[in-house]
């Protein structure tokens, strides 16, 4: 989904919520900033031996919702999203928020400047021309 949203110029916003923390970001667009799986590689890239240990053993679902944290993630997002549209930059153009609930805290991790993949030039010039705008 990501890699079609960016080949197709196609803005795209990922969030999430989990029972004390949830995250909003990367909005992944054209032009400037890495594509979702270069942002994924560096963000795993810098975890600590710790955080690569909970993020392998915590996969499960949450086992309920808490419709207040899921509001606030939301609103986080329409928010970043819709400043996005309406001047082509927000705080996680390229980067991804964390809140943490336990201690009202938020944090912004900012992404690769430029994506690394490449992935996107190599399947523009493999496609016939005229197509693909
Ligand atoms: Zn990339």
């Amino acid at each position: 989904m990501a890699n079609w949203t960016k080949h197709h110029g196609i803005a795209m916003m990922e969030a999430a919520v989990g029972l004390e923390r949830g995250y909003w970001g990367p909005l992944s667009a054209t032009g400037p900033g890495a594509c979702r799986a270069c942002f994924e590689s560096e963000r795993k890239r810098n975890l600590s031996d710790r955080g690569q240990d909970l993020e392998e053993r915590l996969q499960e679902p949450t086992p309920w919702s808490f419709g207040p944290s899921n509001t606030v993630v939301a609103a986080w997002a329409a928010h970043d999203i819709l400043q996005y549209l309406a001047c082509g930059r927000c705080p996680t153009l390229g980067a991804r928020s964390y809140v943490d609930f336990t201690s009202a805290s938020v944090t912004t991790v900012n992404g690769p400047a430029s994506c690394l993949c490449r992935t996107d030039r190599t399947r523009d010039a493999a496609l016939p021309e005229g197509n693909g705008t």
